[in-house]
């Protein structure tokens, strides 16, 4: 461990069994992995053990001699299995001692919920190792536990996520201002989201801009089903404004690659930006869906307030739902078959009129694994997307298995609806 200067480091030790067996995914290591690093300690390293003294103690004693910081989560709860607490006091010699203030808390909160006493097992949650600092706990009964060793701590958060996330961003948070504050370089990023173009088209083309001194600042593409993220991270800068200024300068580079597939949105979610075109334009959307089977209007209505912007849908499977509820024509389906551009639009002008909208999207397609023909394999899709009079459809081959051609070709039609309606201002 380097004394005093550069960055603190730390060490995440996770506990529980179930983490060993596969039966819990080990999500706290992942976030306190990115609150770390983002509060400027990077994590050296992550160790999970089981709920077994010798296990814990040496996992301590081990992150101990490279970090500045252990925080561990797991194994505080009230029974025999939960171990963390007496491991750690006992390998740091600190006795526990019940905390009268705890005590009463503790108290109070088993009152509230209707028991006239306190389980004797519950007590254990009231120990505090003798020199530490008790983290409160708003979401629940253990509050986390932060012990000093020489200059080091070692911090022990429960286990149950949304527990351990309050410690952090409450106590946690300003014991480590307090502990490492001039030590601290917080990480800073911006995140450009695009959707519409293959990770790898659009690195070329944002390489091809970027200039060769990107200063402090490093480029990361982040896809998924839905789209590519561009994230740019600045590291070891002295202020935010020095970060931004550099995010600015590199933004502004890659404009021209990024702006046609671009979307903003601060949950990552399309429909946020969609959202926000349709009820600044005062416009109703509605949606026919035949593959996606009612994926874009769940995706629509996942967010509050969508009442606003959105009047209804239809899942369309059958062709005679098409015919019957959207006014597709049957002469229509029989020229060109479901799966058409006719069809696309036929949907899209059908159920703006029935419902009553000046926006529309519609999809068509085949989303597998059977259907597929050679002029049309699985994965083909036709979505349209209408505003006011004018249309637009487009033809695309998704791959992926079903999952993933329906949540491809629901993104896709969202998008097309965006740009629609970002031209037509
Ligand atoms: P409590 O005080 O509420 O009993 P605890 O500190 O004893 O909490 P555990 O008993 O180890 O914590 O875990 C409680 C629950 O929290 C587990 O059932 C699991 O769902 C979740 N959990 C524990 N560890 C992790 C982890 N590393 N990542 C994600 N979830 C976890």
């Amino acid at each position: 461990v380097r004394e005093g200067g550069g960055a603190p480091r730390a060490v995440v030790v996770t506990v529980g069994d179930e983490l060993l067996l596969g039966r819990t995914v080990d999500g706290n290591a992942a976030w306190l992995g990115r609150e770390l690093s983002d509060l400027g300690i990077p994590v050296l390293r992550r160790t999970t053990v089981g709920d077994e003294d010798g296990a814990i103690q040496r996992a301590v004693t081990d992150a101990l001699g490279s970090a500045d910081l252990v925080v561990m989560t797991g194994g505080l709860g009230p029974t025999r299995d939960d171990r963390t607490r007496d491991a750690v006091a006992a390998l740091l010699g600190a006795p526990l001692h019940v905390d009268p203030e705890l005590m009463r808390a503790l108290e109070a909160r088993f009152r509230a919920r209707g028991y006239d006493r306190l389980p004797v097992t519950n007590i254990t949650q009231a120990q505090v190792p003798e020199g530490a600092t008790v983290l409160a706990n708003p979401q629940g009964t253990a509050p986390g536990l932060a012990l000093p060793r020489d200059g080091r701590w070692v911090v022990l958060l429960p286990g149950v996520p949304r527990e351990m996330k309050a410690i952090f961003a409450g106590d946690l948070r300003l014991l480590i201002e307090k502990q490492f504050g001039e030590r601290l370089r917080p990480v800073y990023h911006r995140t450009i989201h695009t959707t519409g173009i293959p990770e790898s088209l659009l690195a070329e083309r944002v390489e091809e801009l970027l200039p060769a001194d990107r200063g402090p600042v490093s480029l990361a593409y982040l896809p998924d089903l839905t789209g590519v993220d561009l994230r740019f991270t600045a590291l070891d800068v002295e202020t935010r404004e020095e970060a931004e200024g550099w995010f600015d300068r590199l933004e502004q580079a890659v404009a021209p690659a990024v702006t046609p597939f671009r979307y903003r949105s601060e949950s990552g979610d399309l429909v946020e930006s969609l959202a926000k075109l349709l009820v600044d334009s005062g416009r109703k959307l509605a949606v026919a869906e035949s593959c996606t089977g009612g994926l874009i209007a769940k995706r629509l209505t996942d967010r509050a307030g969508s009442s606003a912007y959105f009047a209804g849908g239809v899942v369309a499977y059958a062709d005679h739902v098409k015919v019957a509820a959207l006014s597709v024509q049957r002469a229509t389906l029989a020229a060109h078959g479901a799966v058409s551009e006719a069809v696309a639009l036929e949907m899209a002008r059908g159920v703006a009129e029935r419902l009553g909208a000046d926006a529309s999207l519609a999809v068509t397609g085949i989303a597998g694994p059977e259907g597929g023909t050679p002029e049309k394999p699985v994965g083909t899709v036709w979505y349209a997307a209408r505003v006011g009079e004018t249309a637009e459809a487009r033809r695309e081959v998704f791959g992926g298995d079903r999952a993933q051609v329906r949540e491809r070709a629901a993104q896709a039609a969202l998008a097309l609806l965006l740009r629609r309606l970002e031209s037509a201002g």
